[in-house]
């Protein structure tokens, strides 16, 4: 484990998150099945990482009462139904767009519905974490959204925006919310989690290699 790591790691605990160090994606996956009960509620924020670790196919096996917003065929108010429903899931799992050394997590969504669990409502939220989300501070973590995570992500969603051409934000060089005006623009709701009132009701898992983006 690097030095950044362990201050990372050191950070976060200061601002009561749970977490827990894995070596590898591989490692994700059966400290998940110790955590898990059979049956409980559990939803899920989009997110490449739980994809990556083989979580989101463990938690559509059925032993679970999963919320499956991904179920074919669902209309807008059946989806706003899961995400409404999600808010009371026991367990809710999602990752970061990015973690800074100082103990903070950032997130960016454009629906909100996956920081809005982050912030409230799930009895727990576990999130599978990369070290490519390590960054030094919230500064570097709205630069990394706006880089790398958005453009990506608006790549794999398939939206039709500025960063999907130019391989960056519109407004990279602005502020936090500066940005393009496209309808399919996926950057509306910004969450910065500092200290946490419930201790380690946020369990993050920070995986020691590269993960989702
Ligand atoms: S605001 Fe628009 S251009 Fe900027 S990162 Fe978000 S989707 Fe891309």
């Amino acid at each position: 484990m690097t030095e950044t790591i362990a201050l990372t790691i050191e950070n976060l605990k200061k601002n009561r998150f749970g977490v827990t160090y894995v070596a590898t994606k591989a490692d994700v996956l059966p400290l998940i099945k110790q955590w898990l009960q059979p049956g409980e509620v559990v939803a899920v924020g989009g997110s490449v990482s739980l994809v990556e670790t083989d979580v989101l196919p463990h938690l559509q096996s059925g032993e679970y009462t999963y919320l499956d917003r991904y179920a074919p065929g669902l209309t807008e108010d059946e989806k706003r139904e899961i995400f409404l429903r999600s808010m009371g899931a026991d367990t809710y799992f999602c990752s970061a767009n990015a973690v800074t050394t100082q103990g903070e997590l950032y997130n960016v969504d454009g629906n909100a519905n996956r920081i809005a669990a982050i912030a409230y409502g799930p009895k727990r939220v576990i999130m599978v974490v990369g070290i490519n989300k390590i960054v030094p501070d919230l500064e570097a973590a709205i630069h990394r959204v706006k880089t790398v995570a958005a453009p990506r992500n608006v790549e794999r969603l398939g939206c039709n925006t500025y960063c999907q051409k130019a391989g960056h934000c519109m407004g990279v060089d602005g502020g936090m919310t500066d940005g393009c005006g496209a309808v399919g623009r996926i950057c509306s709701g910004y969450l910065v989690s500092g200290w946490q009132r419930h201790k380690e009701r946020i369990q993050v898992i920070l995986v020691g290699e590269s993960c989702g983006y």
